[in-house]
């Protein structure tokens, strides 16, 4: 149920502003069927209304009917500073269905758009729709796309573009900027009714605690630990780690000029417009610890009420220093299944991270180094191995590949069931910018079958999928540099 925030000053009711002529662009029928859509055997919805309401131009379809789309405000933290209210991330909330919340990004003008159109350019919503999918399909918290609505309506942004509507999907589109608007507003009120909803619909548990918010707190902070490892360990970076863009439940949220690794730069920068690199690959985990302090300081009017200040602000600064502890876990977990360890060994964090520099040295391509070295035969010589071939330094590689089999031969490690379960953590097929650049491309001149043919082949990232080979090779190298930013 999603969360009615009291106040038209926070929360308003808005009709979505029709766009002309709406055309289907993309659609996911693995999110359809999340909330029940029925399908044709073109994979559409079966209820031609569907059209009118995912682009915003009606509210009904022949049997459901939206009587009450909203849209709310958020303030937050962007690029470190301190920015006050956003906006309303583009989105009116539609309502609920089946346990999930559904939006429309870009369908117009609200209360909360402030300078904005309102709109969303038909080139980043491909880029949320396939990254969203694509992430739920590498195991990985985000919020769902479920379809992107087309029309001919221009949208100034650099150059002119034309207009599209997502319809996305989530349990819950809360950020840590909503908490952070009622704390600057000092509305500890409104702050308790927030954190109340998210205790009984969404972290149930908590309340048995303790101290409930308390509890609260650790949970989101826990969530949202786990949600970076994953990012690393799949090498995507998210370009824009404001606070208004991450998420109460630990779901991947906002997708704009987000990037996944193609050679292994630790310090890769994706958004063009972060020029000062806080957002680069390395820099995630402090970062998001970093929004966690933020979501701290939103939430210590809540404690104080509970318990003396001074004991929860202790409370508060012991939770968040947990935060570095559950990462660390989950990445090392997260790492030594990529290298194909069942076991944990003393020793083990010291060889992938020797690894991650020599990749970083040499430039390796991260997604494919650890898909191929799956294929790697304990009994091989290591002249036979081809990886070594991706490395400039080669008798230092030679001897990390030496001390790996040394590593995997202290475990069971049959070459067969190990590559089965390294392919099922390390994906052959990611949203690589190139790929998703083509299909934006060719969309723009009309022809959605690449946005189609993206969604299928990142459906099923781990598997094989020999039709599809040239999708999972590194870009070109004229190709390496698709330049994304805010712009979107
Ligand atoms: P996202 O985080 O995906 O919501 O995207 C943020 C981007 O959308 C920023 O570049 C903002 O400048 C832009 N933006 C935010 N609000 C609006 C609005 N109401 N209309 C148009 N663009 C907006
Ligand atoms: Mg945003």
């Amino acid at each position: 149920m999603a969360f009615i925030f009291s106040g038209d000053d926070v929360c308003q009711a808005t009709i979505p502003t029709p766009i002309p002529t709406p055309y289907w662009v993309a659609f996911s029928s693995s999110s359809a069927n999340l909330i029940g859509i029925a399908l044709d055997e073109s994979g559409l919805p079966i209820d031609k209304e569907w059209l009118g309401v995912l682009s915003g131009n009606q509210l009904n379809t022949s049997d459901r009917q939206f009587s009450n789309p909203i849209a709310t405000v958020y303030s937050g933290h962007q690029f470190g500073v301190w920015a006050g209210q956003l906006g309303d991330g583009r989105a009116i909330l539609l309502g609920d269905i089946a346990d999930q919340e559904l939006q429309l990004k870009g369908a117009g003008i609200t209360r909360f758009s402030r300078m904005g159109d309102g709109r969303a350019v038909l080139r980043s919503s491909i880029r949320e729709f396939l990254c969203s999918e694509a992430m739920h399909a590498l195991g990985i918290p985000t919020t769902r796309a479920l379809s992107i609505v087309g029309s001919d309506l221009p949208v100034r942004r650099e150059s002119l573009e034309t207009a599209a509507v997502c319809a996305r999907l989530a349990p819950s589109f809360l950020r840590i900027g909503h908490f952070e608007h009622f704390a600057s507003l000092d509305d500890v009120e409104r702050l308790k009714e927030f954190a109340d909803y998210l205790i009984q619909y969404h972290y149930p548990d908590s309340q048995n605690a303790d101290v409930p918010y308390l509890s609260l707190f650790q949970e989101i902070c826990s969530r949202n630990a786990r949600l970076v490892a994953h990012w690393q360990a799949v090498g995507f970076c998210h370009g824009v780690l404001n606070s208004d863009n991450i998420s109460v439940l630990g779901l991947t949220m906002d997708y704009g000029p987000f990037g996944f690794l193609n050679q292994f730069q630790i310090d890769h920068i994706c958004n063009h417009s972060d020029q000062g690199g806080r957002y680069a690959y390395h820099r995630q985990p402090q970062i998001m610890h970093w929004n966690m302090a933020c979501l701290a300081s939103a939430m210590i009017p809540l404690l104080t009420d509970q318990s003396d200040e001074t004991l929860s602000q202790d409370q508060l600064r012991s939770a968040l220093e947990q935060f570095p502890v559950i990462y660390a876990q989950t990445w090392q977990s997260l790492f030594r299944k990529k290298l194909g360890f069942t076991t944990s060994h003393e020793g083990d964090i010291a060889l992938i991270e020797k690894l991650l520099q020599a990749m970083h040295d040499s430039k390796v391509d991260f997604t494919n180094f650890f898909r191929s070295l799956g294929n790697l035969k304990i009994d091989e010589t290591i002249s036979q191995n081809p990886l070594r071939n991706e490395f400039i330094d080669r008798d230092s590689i030679d001897q990390w590949f030496g001390e790996y089999v040394e590593r995997l031969k202290m475990e069971s490690s049959p070459d067969l069931s190990r590559q089965q379960a390294m392919n099922q953590v390390n994906p052959k097929y990611i949203l690589r910018n190139h790929l998703a650049q083509t299909a934006i491309e060719n969309a723009q001149d009309k022809d959605f079958s690449e946005v189609t043919k993206l969604l299928k082949i990142l459906s099923k990232p781990f598997e094989e999928q020999p039709e599809y080979e040239s999708y999972s090779l590194a870009p070109p190298p004229n190709a390496q540099a698709v330049e994304v930013s805010c712009s979107s």
